[in-house]
């Protein structure tokens, strides 16, 4: 049995620690939580024991807490990070090096500069076992998580005869729960987005991926348009198709007007959090011009990197063998199930429609 403490209780915090209490081999030591928001009652109505920052208990003087952070963390085998992005470094300064904890961090944090809170990220379809002996790990964000999902099959099929991976990201304003947060009404762009840097880092340097990367006024998911240009004549958008039947955490689905769709089937469905955790190519956006595969897929923004999080937590602490961690995952998150069930109700849709 080994001691885990989630720190932070937002989008992902939240998700995160319900999942991993399920987990047999894990004791959940705690959560901590900054604000004295509603938040509080939420965690330790789920049963979690909520600790705050030593300079902030007074803050906290309504709630039945249990206990300061900086106290709870010594003798746990592992911290995951959920605190917002750039956050992750100075908990790591803060308390996790000099107690010398191990913690995987979230993909908002930095892999180079000044502010690195780990040399490796991590994509369990790409580099799983490389995670077994390090301290700190992160887990690559959303985009950066599901673009190795879709570029890893592509390599291993066709290796140096894709010439070039252009993706325009469209990326989702803020989460379903964040209710602080204003959706503007603008279309927003990042310059020089870190999602080329995290995705090279752990697919290659040489990865001819070039990103452009949108916010959009929604809640609802992330799109990613990726034309793959081939050295000659393309494969045909079947075979490309075909390419993801099997792989875990993608579904192929068709008829779908748009991501809300996904995200109101998952809910009529009860999916926890209303999230699929995976991403969904829109197969009959799939087209072939010439020596060019064009591909779009979207990506459950929240849910995608939870069971990730589980998956470089079992080859962190246990060095789990692969096919026991995707096996020990699949208990808790059921995503044979949830394809399966997101392929049929959107095949229907297609054949009711034609
Ligand atoms: P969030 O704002 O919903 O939650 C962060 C929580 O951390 C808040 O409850 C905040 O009060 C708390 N917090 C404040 N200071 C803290 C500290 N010093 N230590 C720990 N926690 C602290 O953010 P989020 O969306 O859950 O994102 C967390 C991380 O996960 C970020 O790095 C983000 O980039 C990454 N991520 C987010 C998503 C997503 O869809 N939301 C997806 C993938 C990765």
């Amino acid at each position: 049995m080994k001691r885990v403490f989630v720190n932070g209780y937002g989008s992902i915090g939240s998700r995160i620690i319900q999942f991993i209490a399920d987990d047999r081999d894990i004791e959940v030591a705690g959560v901590g939580k900054y604000s004295p928001d509603e938040k509080v009652g939420d965690a330790i109505s789920r049963g979690f024991k909520v600790f705050v920052p030593k300079n902030k208990i007074d803050h906290f003087k309504n709630f039945d807490i249990s206990g300061t952070i900086e106290d709870n963390i010594s003798d746990c085998d592992l911290v995951i990070d959920a605190s917002p992005g750039g956050i992750g470094y100075e908990n790591k300064k803060a308390l996790y090096e000099p107690r010398n904890i191990r913690a995987i961090f979230q993909g908002g944090e930095k892999i180079t500069g000044e502010k690195t809170v780990a040399s490796f990220i991590f994509n369990s379809r790409v580099n799983y076992e490389k995670a077994f002996d390090k301290q700190f790990a992160m887990q690559g964000s959303c985009n950066v998580t599901g673009m190795g999902r879709i570029i890893q099959p592509l390599k291993e099929k066709y290796g140096k005869k894709i010439k070039r991976l252009d993706a325009t990201l469209l990326r989702r304003w803020a989460d379903l729960e964040d209710s602080k947060t204003i959706v503007k009404d603008s279309i927003e762009w990042s310059y020089n987005p870190h999602h080329d840097e995290d995705v090279k880092s752990y697919m290659g340097v040489d990865t001819p991926l070039f990103i452009r990367a949108f916010k959009v006024p929604t809640r609802q998911m992330h799109v990613h348009a990726m034309d793959v240009r081939f050295d000659g004549p393309a494969p045909s958008a079947e075979e490309i198709i075909n390419l993801y039947k099997n792989e875990y955490g993608v579904a192929t689905l068709y008829g779908v007007k748009g991501t809300k769709d996904i995200r109101d089937y998952a809910e009529s469905i009860k999916f926890s959090f209303k999230d699929t955790n995976m991403i969904h190519i829109h197969a009959d956006l799939t087209e072939v011009q010439d020596d060019v595969v064009k591909l779009t897929y979207s990506d459950d923004q929240t849910g995608i990197v939870v069971p990730e999080n589980h998956l470089l937590m079992q080859a962190m602490l246990f060095k789990r063998k692969k096919e026991d961690a995707f096996r020990h995952t699949e208990e808790l998150f059921h995503m044979y199930e949830k394809k399966r069930m997101l392929e049929a109700h959107f095949k229907e849709r297609i054949n009711n429609t034609v």
